[in-house]
């Protein structure tokens, strides 16, 4: 194949390591669920028993590999850190069945949900989109992709984060609110879901900001850790 079917050449695929394997992960889309652990839904000042599971996108090439400096953005004073489990799909599909919905994981990672706060706060208040605040440049570090069947069920293991060595978030996969497989099910109930897509799962309590020169590594047990410098 060649390019010059276009006027000009067209970007690289985004992709991802994959633990294990000479072959790299094809990226698709990244979706990010809100608010899907208790405890930073209460932080952010909402009740988390009354919320369906809701959903925002970050570009493909928002993506930062893990070990690479993250540059501070641009237009904000208030950039902060959510450590997440990330979910890599193999298979695509609409309207999958809780059930079937493990079967369309590839893989699991760790992945840094960065946010530039002020300007998400801005556009909250403002009723706009959260692009500005989720969106941007390198907002999206992660780990390599380990594979299912390496990475065995995911029951309650440990998710954490620490920011120059200090633990800053901490918790654990069982207190997501909606499930890995409840969220497949319900994203693919709202779009045409494809192999390559990833799935940012949500953040527990402890977010905060980082600032230039903070070195930021989070680990998700049995899974991998994501690291990344502030520059
Ligand atoms: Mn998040």
């Amino acid at each position: 194949m060649t390019d010059q079917r276009f006027v000009f050449a067209p970007a690289p695929v985004p992709s991802l390591p994959v633990t294990g394997r000479a072959e790299r992960f094809p990226v698709h889309r990244i979706y990010c669920v809100g608010r899907n652990f208790a405890d930073h839904a209460r932080e952010m000042g909402h009740d988390p028993d009354r919320e369906p599971p809701f959903f925002f996108q970050k570009n493909p090439d928002n993506l930062l590999e893990s070990g690479t400096a993250f540059p501070y953005p641009p237009a904000s004073r208030d950039v902060h850190h959510e450590i997440e489990l990330v979910v890599a799909l193999g298979r695509g599909g609409v309207d999958i069945a809780p059930a079937e919905a493990m079967s369309h994981v590839f893989g699991y990672a760790v992945g840094l949900d960065m946010t530039r706060r002020d300007l998400q706060g801005a556009a909250k208040a403002a009723g706009r989109p959260w692009e500005v605040g989720k969106a941007f440049e390198a907002s999206a570090p992660c780990s390599a992709i380990l594979p299912v069947d390496a990475a065995g069920p995911l029951d309650g293991r440990r998710i954490h984060l620490s920011v120059n060595g200090a633990t800053r978030q901490d918790g654990t996969l069982d207190q997501m609110i909606w499930t890995v497989s409840e969220m497949i099910s319900i994203l693919s109930g709202l779009f045409t879901l494809k192999a390559g897509d990833l799935i940012f799962a949500g953040t527990p309590a402890g977010v905060g900001p980082v600032e230039k020169g903070d070195v930021l590594v989070g680990q998700v047990e049995g899974i991998g850790s994501v690291e990344t410098r502030v520059a």
